[in-house]
């Protein structure tokens, strides 16, 4: 058989995006992702070193991943993160290196990552007032990520996005002022449906406020909001930009308009165990095989089996859903 170049699945869905998480630790606690208290990390020699992650990486990049992006837990609590981002950007066809941080160390750090040549950075902001935060994050700390978010305008970064998930009875009187506050810094806000991957168990349809409905509110307050032009039709945000010309506002609407059909993604948790979903229930263990003698073409091949194996859809709307074991920090979001 002749080695694939290609990551193709059953349904002929091509992959190039991969998710890599970096750590399942965390410095706040959001209730939608992680429990409070007695969280079970994975004892540090289980998570992936550097060299390992850029070796798979690059494997993967063989196989025509070109689009990375660094999450976890919180991937700016990796100690140098920034070193890790020199290796990414610098493996043949990488073409995009991204990062998704909850922004609390980002004014330490923005620099760093910069002049290490991170390409683009998403930054989580559910609300403008503390008391919100504090309801979601069960920590203090909006002022640090408000500075993060100056601090990566300051050094350069462009096209900076904020990552908003909407809940219903905490986030609604949010929905307006952060639509403004993205519109005055000129950063794009991307709204995420709240998905049934919280530690605890407690996701309920009803806690969901969908992205019609915010879509509406934003309307209502600002201008009609336009379909954008849509390059990468693999995208999962459906992009509109507001009539008056001041805006770009995008919706991740994974439970109320799933997108699987065109979804491209496969991710790697911070322990090295390859999913094709995020709500998969199944893990091809990509560090036993980095970890023994095996070669590139074995993990090569083990990548292919896992894509291959891939559901059409996640099924969260469907009476068969089965909730993974592993919450939103332990994937990698
Ligand atoms: N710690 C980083 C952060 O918060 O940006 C990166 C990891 S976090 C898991 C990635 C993204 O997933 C964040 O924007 C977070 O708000 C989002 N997220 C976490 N749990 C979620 C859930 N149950 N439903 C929807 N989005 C979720
Ligand atoms: Fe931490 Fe991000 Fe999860 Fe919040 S969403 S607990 S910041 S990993």
């Amino acid at each position: 058989m002749s080695t694939p170049t290609q990551l193709v699945d059953s349904l002929g869905r091509i992959h190039t995006n991969l998710r890599v998480s970096v750590t399942d630790r965390c410095n706040i606690r959001c209730f939608y992702c992680m429990p409070l208290e007695n969280v079970q990390f994975r004892p540090r020699a289980e998570i992936l070193t550097f060299e390992e992650i850029e070796r798979f990486v690059r494997i993967a990049a063989g196989l025509g991943v070109n689009k990375l992006r660094l999450t976890g837990g919180e991937p700016l609590v990796r100690a140098d993160l920034d070193q890790l981002i020199r290796r990414l950007v610098a493996v043949p066809g990488i073409t995009d290196v991204a990062l998704t941080t909850n922004g609390v160390l980002l004014a330490e750090q923005a620099r760093r990552l910069k002049e290490a040549g991170l390409h683009r950075l998403n930054i989580s902001l559910d609300g403008l007032k503390e008391e919100t935060f504090q309801r979601i994050a069960r920590r203090t700390g909006l002022d640090r990520v408000l500075a993060g978010i100056e601090a990566a305008q300051q050094v350069g970064f462009e096209k900076i996005r904020l990552n908003a998930v909407a809940i219903r009875g905490i986030t609604e009187d949010e929905i307006v002022p952060l639509g403004e506050f993205a519109r005055q810094q000129n950063l794009e806000l991307r709204f995420i449906e709240f998905m049934p991957l919280d530690a605890d168990g407690n996701w309920q349809t009803d806690q969901v406020i969908s992205g019609g409905q915010i879509r509406q509110r934003l309307e209502e307050a600002f201008a009609q909001l336009v379909p954008a032009d849509r390059p990468d039709p693999s995208q999962p945000a459906m992009d509109f930009v507001f009539a008056d010309g001041r805006g770009r506002i995008g919706f991740i609407n994974p439970v109320s308009a799933p997108f699987c059909g065109t979804c491209n993604r496969l991710r790697i948790t911070a322990e090295g165990q390859v999913r094709n979903c995020l709500f998969s229930t199944r893990e091809w263990d990509a560090r036993q095989l980095l970890r023994s003698e095996a070669s590139d073409a074995s993990i090569a091949e083990q990548l292919v089996a896992c894509v291959q194996a891939k559901k059409p859809g996640h099924g969260i709307d469907s009476d068969e859903f089965v909730k993974p074991e592993r919450a939103m920090y332990q994937i990698g979001g």
